[in-house]
């Protein structure tokens, strides 16, 4: 339980004075409201496939079988209210039936469908709208699996498109566990991006550039885009994290698992076990994702 993370000494977790975090966190258990950001699932008919081949490539054992009955059972361990799954497509022919997808995902509870868009699909436009009406919140672009540089001037005409939407752009960026340089995702890169097209929402992977949070520092810090923590704690030294999230701001970073890379469960008691302010949890936690994904608020939530 949340509450009791935050504020009890639960595996060492340090306690904090239970006055304080009552101010910024809900009371009772059945408040939690925990969103995680960065998932995916695969249709059930190709999920086996899809994982034997994710751990073959990887030599990591993934955490749940890759379907939607799995992460099911591993939000309701982890505690996790949403789950915004991220489909990625490798060719642009697999975009119809990816988005098709995740418009049924719509009606299941707790999951909060993104399509998918490919470099190379033709009728970009008729897709963005197809998921704008369908109520899809954002797409999920890949460069490194779809072979392009994120500020490409070809893409500028998509990238206007999602803006008028209304869609988030979420996007891989920085290095790959298992793919070759160079990362076509670059924080410098992404922030031409973002100031070429400012009416754009972007949510970034791995804190705004997998193994690339040096140049993170340099070039993304406190421009205006979403940042998710998947792949970093552990990763990447927990006073950079720390110096990242708030020179950026904690109001625009995401709580992102990559599940099933990651086990929820696990990556929950991970991040409550930073240093972080209970403050800076719950907005990290909840508070930005509600926000930006216009999630209904949670029960009794202590008005601040
Ligand atoms: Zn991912």
């Amino acid at each position: 339980m949340l509450q009791d993370i935050a504020s009890s000494p639960r595996k060492g977790v340090p306690r904090h004075d239970t006055a304080r975090d009552n101010d910024v966190m809900p009371s009772r258990a059945s408040n939690l409201f925990i969103v995680d950001t960065h998932v995916h699932i695969f249709p059930d008919t190709v999920a086996a496939k899809a994982v034997a081949k994710m751990e073959q490539h990887s030599g990591i054992k993934l955490a749940t079988d890759g379907t939607l009955a799995g992460l099911t059972r591993s939000m309701a361990t982890a505690e996790i209210r949403y789950a915004v799954t991220l489909p990625v497509s490798t060719r642009p022919d697999q975009v119809p039936g990816i988005n098709r997808h995740a418009l049924t995902l719509r009606t299941i509870p707790g999951i909060i469908p993104f399509g998918s868009l490919h470099p190379k699909i033709p009728n970009f436009r008729d897709e963005i709208r197809r998921l704008a009406d369908g109520r899809i919140r954002g797409v999920k672009m890949h460069p490194d699996h779809q072979s392009f540089f994120i500020d490409e001037e070809s893409l500028f005409s998509l990238y206007e498109a999602l803006a008028e939407s209304g869609l988030i752009l979420a996007i891989h960026a920085g290095g790959n566990i298992n793919l070759p340089d160079p990362a076509r995702c670059t924080p410098e890169r992404l922030a031409n991006v973002i100031r070429k097209v400012p009416g754009l929402k972007i949510m970034a992977a791995h804190l705004g550039g997998w193994k690339h949070w040096k140049e993170v520092e340099r070039h993304l810090v406190g421009l205006p885009l979403w940042m998710d923590t998947s792949f970093t704690l552990g990763h990447c030294p927990l006073e950079q994290i720390l110096r990242i999230v708030r020179r950026h701001g904690a109001h625009r970073i995401l709580f992102g698992t990559d599940s099933p890379w990651v086990d929820q469960a696990q990556a929950v008691e991970e991040l409550m076990q930073t240093p972080f302010t209970p403050q800076e949890k719950r907005a990290i936690l909840w508070d930005n994702a509600t926000a930006l994904l216009n999630l209904p608020a949670p029960i009794n939530t202590i008005e601040r």
